[in-house]
Order: structure tokens, then C-alpha cells, then sequence
């Protein structure tokens, strides 16, 4: 239909617009993250200063550029923004440029691009606010399951279970095609295996869940993240979760170790002195104010390590995620690879 210089052009054409579409829907997705929390509508009123109230010009709204134009304050107060309005605009535009290299023009794309949209939401909103609301997980959830019976079996959850079919008669003995055991048509495979993914999901973080409250005694995860995971096993199926809750908790782990090696190194908590009177502090420390006239000793931790602790898991799974949703060959490859030597 088109010649190779033809379709060159037309894949760089389709490259630009996956990047703008990223970027305006990132603007959106910034919207979200500040009022789903608050319960408050995320169409109505349009956007505007959160200090002055002024609305803001089309032209102080474009996405990415939009905030260091304007150097990072609002036109009319001068009250300045965070710097990850613009952050998490270029975010969006770069990961829907990738899904777009990756996936091509197809249906499939649209709802990957709609995967990392909630995912992106759902990240911010649990670092911001501890949750992650229930209209990410549950629509994403709705979304995974439209998406597989429109999808079939091109669906991600789905291409995981014929891959782990494929995987399980490889170690069984056998090689070449498999064919599967049932015969459905497409739809109802797309939707049945994310359904399975879903459930099994569901089930896994759950099981983290209780045996991490029998084991350690405190709340390891939340309910939130339990829900999470049966939204991202109904794009990813079975497989995909394992994938996930596996580099989540490497990437988890490497980032808490990281953080305790970097405060070990130059993180010194910081120790002030201060003239107090005796009489008004605690039992504790009056003994050391009443030999040295007042003057008390205080520590203030600096980014302790501790702080780590109440780093919620949620972004290490949205973030595991997007890496075993984009680099979905190079896993596959991976896989097949450590079976033939194994
Ligand atoms: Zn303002």
C-alpha cells in the first residue's frame, strides 16, 4: 500500500502524535492526580490557579513547555508551581511514544496507552495521599476485561497464558506448536484469560497480604495494593503477575538498601544545640540542662532511613508494571532463554 520511504514518513508522523497525545493527556492525567483524591470533578471548572483562582490562557496551559515559559509561577500572583506538573506531562509523552514503537497502530495500543495513564495516576496519587483510589482500580480492572474480549488473543494476559502453555510442555518434553486443550473463539479467550489474571492477581497480593500480617505482625501492604493487582493481572494474566511482584519487590528492595547505603554515607543526622529551660523539659533531659546551664543537645534526622519504611508498594508494582508491559520481548526472550539452558 505505501513505499518504504512512504511509511517511513508516516511511522515518524504517528511517532510526533503519540509524543503530543502524551503530553496533553499527561496535563490531564495532572488533574486527576491533584482532585480524584479530593472527590472533587475532574472536567469542571477548568484549569486555574489553586492560589489566585485566575483561570488560565490556552497558551499557559500547553503541556510540557507551558511551565518554564512562564518560569515555574503563575502569571498573576507569582505563586510557583511544582516542577512535576511538567514532570509528569514529559513522563507521559515519553512512555506513550514508546508503547506506540512497540505496539503500533492497533486497538491494542489504545488500551495500552490507557493502561499507563491510570497507572500514572495511580502512582502519584500513592505518593501524595497513601491510596490508591478505587475508580483507578476498579476502572482498570473494567478496562482490562473490555479490552480482552475486544482484543482476543493478541491480549497481553493472553499471549502470557499460551506462553506459560508453551513453557509447560516445553518442560514436559515436548516441542513445537501447542495447541490448546479448548477451543473458544478469540473474544472469549481474550476475556477469559483476563479474567484468570484478575482472579489470580487478586489472590496473590492477598496471600501477601495475610501472610506478611502473620509473619512480620504489622500491615504489610494494603488493601488498595491487593485491588491494584487484580487490575494490572487482568491486562497482564498470570504470568505477568509473577513478572511484576517479582521486579517489584527486586526494585523495592534495591531502592530501600540504595537509601540506607547513601544516609550510612553522607547522611549524618544533624545536631543542634539549643539554650532551653530545665524546668519546662522532660525528666530526660533535665539532668544534661542542669549541668551545662541550659544548653541541650537535639537531633534532627535527616531523610533517615526509617522514612523508607512508609514508602508505599504501589509505585514499585505501577512502576514493574510499565517495564514488563513495554519490554514484553526482550522478557519473553529472557525467558525462553534461561529455559534452554536450564
Ligand atoms: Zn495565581
Amino acid at each position: 500500500m505505501f513505499d518504504a520511504t512512504e511509511q517511513a514518513v508516516l511511522f515518524n508522523f504517528f511517532c510526533v502524535m503519540s509524543f503530543i497525545i502524551g503530553a496533553c493527556l499527561g496535563s490531564f492525567y495532572n488533574v486527576c492526580i491533584y482532585r480524584i483524591p479530593m472527590k472533587q470533578s475532574i472536567v469542571k471548572p477548568a484549569s486555574h490557579c489553586f492560589s489566585c483562582g485566575t483561570y488560565l490562557k490556552w497558551y499557559d496551559n500547553i503541556p510540557i513547555l507551558g511551565w518554564p515559559m512562564l518560569g515555574g509561577r503563575c502569571r498573576y500572583c507569582g505563586t510557583p508551581y511544582s516542577s512535576r506538573y511538567c514532570l509528569v506531562e514529559l513522563l507521559s509523552a515519553v512512555l506513550y511514544l514508546i508503547a506506540f514503537i512497540v505496539f503500533g497502530p492497533t486497538v491494542l495500543l489504545l488500551f495500552i496507552w490507557l493502561f499507563l495513564g491510570l497507572l500514572i495516576i495511580g502512582t502519584f496519587t500513592d505518593i501524595d495521599h497513601f491510596i490508591i483510589p478505587n475508580r483507578i482500580n476498579y476502572g482498570g480492572l473494567l478496562i482490562g476485561l473490555l479490552g480482552g474480549a475486544l482484543v482476543g488473543r493478541d491480549w497481553p494476559a493472553c499471549r502470557a497464558m499460551y506462553n506459560l502453555m508453551d513453557d509447560v510442555h516445553f518442560l514436559m518434553g515436548k516441542f513445537g506448536d501447542v495447541e490448546p486443550w479448548w477451543v473458544l473463539p478469540s473474544w472469549a479467550d481474550g476475556l477469559l484469560c483476563a479474567g484468570i489474571g484478575a482472579g489470580f492477581g487478586w489472590l496473590l497480593l492477598w496471600l501477601v497480604s495475610v501472610g506478611g500480617r502473620l509473619l512480620f505482625r504489622k500491615e504489610a501492604m494494603g488493601f488498595g495494593d491487593v485491588k491494584l493487582m487484580a487490575f494490572l493481572g487482568a491486562f497482564l494474566g498470570v504470568q505477568g503477575c509473577l513478572e511484576v511482584v517479582g521486579l517489584a519487590s527486586f526494585l523495592g528492595a534495591f531502592v530501600s538498601v540504595t537509601m540506607i547505603a547513601l544516609h550510612r554515607m553522607i547522611g549524618r543526622d544533624k545536631i543542634v544545640e539549643a539554650v532551653l529551660d530545665p524546668e519546662k523539659l522532660p525528666e530526660l533531659c533535665r539532668t544534661e540542662a542542669n549541668t551545662s546551664g541550659g544548653v541541650v543537645h537535639v537531633r534532627i534526622p535527616l531523610r533517615t532511613a526509617g522514612q523508607l519504611h512508609y514508602l508505599p508498594f504501589g509505585p514499585y508494582l505501577a512502576v514493574a508494571a510499565i517495564i514488563i508491559v513495554l519490554c514484553y520481548k526482550q522478557v519473553e526472550q529472557l525467558i525462553s532463554w534461561w529455559l534452554s539452558i536450564g
